[in-house]
């Protein structure tokens, strides 16, 4: 009889729930990681609106941290029974994407499927987990090309702690590391979710010493001062671009960071920006962009214009990891609520109505 696991799936928009499913067999290059703590994501809750197309029955969430089940025949360095966690991307690193520095945009494994070419580059497909294989949001997960993926976890972390590593940390930090940050500068963030805290953090690990963090949420603002940043506005008390351009005397700042994904806080970003500046955008967009010609010195500004998918793989949340152990900064704040996996749907309406001033929410299986 194949053993049964719990794993909450995609069953239509408006429409995520728990379902039995067999625990997946173990290939060669696989671990099966048995999931103690996972969350839930913005992305998950544009799943289960429908608005990012996903297949029916496939289990959600891209978070995993959790104890190493049972380790494929080729994984070597690793042992069954150690605390794991793996990047909410997890790409085969030893792909042609990987080796040219992007990992992210790994989509080598959807070769023999003929779903992108021989070269295997394929824009967001280092994202599989609750994407294109089943996620975290179980009793258990498969990693794929575990060798590359899996990152044990230093002793002394509790699992809230290094539950932000596989994706918020990862891609608040590269939003900095992307805005070509110098010790010194002048950043803006707009929007203070989970990943906006994070590349405010970012930020300031990165030696920037004004900080401006932008949101309608007052709550929030409170937690951007916690996380690093000098000034806060509110977008709905204040003209954000009149009071930035104010703020750096009409110069505009060295780096922007979006981190919504909105025309609005895109075009703002860019607003803001000084000639030479550079705008790091994370957001993920649902619609078409436009880019207004005077913000944009018609094309002459030497504006940088950077994009990201979370990075992935075992040295990235090594080292992420490291900035926790470090205490450089506190994650554990962001995590304000828990649920059990056998009360997910409660959980998936907290966190969509975005209720209770909840910032993430730490799932249990158990
Ligand atoms: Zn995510």
């Amino acid at each position: 009889m194949t053993a049964m696991m719990k794993a909450a799936i995609f069953v239509e928009p408006g429409r995520i729930e728990l379902a039995d499913k067999p625990i997946p067999d173990v290939g060669p290059n696989d671990a099966l990681v048995r999931i103690t703590t996972t969350t839930i994501c913005g992305t998950d809750v544009h799943i289960l609106k429908g608005e990012y197309p996903v297949a029916k029955g496939l289990t959600v969430g891209h978070e995993p941290v959790g104890v190493i089940e049972k380790l494929g025949s080729a994984v070597q360095g690793y042992t069954e029974g150690q605390r794991v966690i793996a990047g909410a991307i997890c790409p085969n690193f030893n792909s042609y994407a990987a080796q040219d520095g992007y990992p992210s945009q790994d989509g080598s494994y959807l070769i023999p499927q003929g779903l992108c070419g021989c070269h295997g580059y394929k824009a967001t497909a280092g994202w599989r987990f609750g994407n294109l294989i089943d996620g975290t949001q179980a009793e258990y997960v498969l990693v794929p090309d575990a060798q590359a993926n899996l990152a044990p976890i230093p002793d002394g972390l509790t699992d809230e702690q290094v539950l932000m590593c596989p994706d918020i940390m990862s891609t608040g930090f590269k939003g900095a590391e992307n805005a070509n940050i110098r010790i010194g500068d002048t950043v803006v963030v707009f929007a203070q979710g989970p990943i906006g805290l994070c590349a405010t953090a970012g930020a300031r690990l990165l030696g920037a010493t004004t900080i401006i963090a932008v949101d309608g949420n007052d709550h929030r603002l409170g937690i951007s001062k916690k996380m690093g940043a000098d000034v806060t506005l509110n977008f709905m008390n204040c003209n954000v671009v009149d009071e930035i351009m104010k703020l750096t005397g009409g110069k505009g700042v060295d780096s922007s960071i979006e981190a919504l994904g909105t025309q609005a806080t895109f075009e703002s970003a860019l607003r803001v920006l000084k000639p030479g500046g550079t705008l790091s955008s994370l957001g993920v967009y649902s619609s078409d962009l436009k880019i207004p010609l005077t913000a944009f010195a018609a094309g002459l500004g030497d504006h940088k214009i950077n994009t990201a998918l979370c990075p992935g793989g075992k040295e990235r949340m090594r080292r992420l990891m490291n900035v926790v152990e470090s205490g450089r900064i506190d994650l554990g704040v962001m995590v304000t609520h828990q649920y059990k996996l056998d009360n997910i749907v409660e959980a998936y309406d907290l966190f969509a109505n975005q209720r209770d001033g909840v910032l993430k929410v730490a799932i249990k299986p158990r």
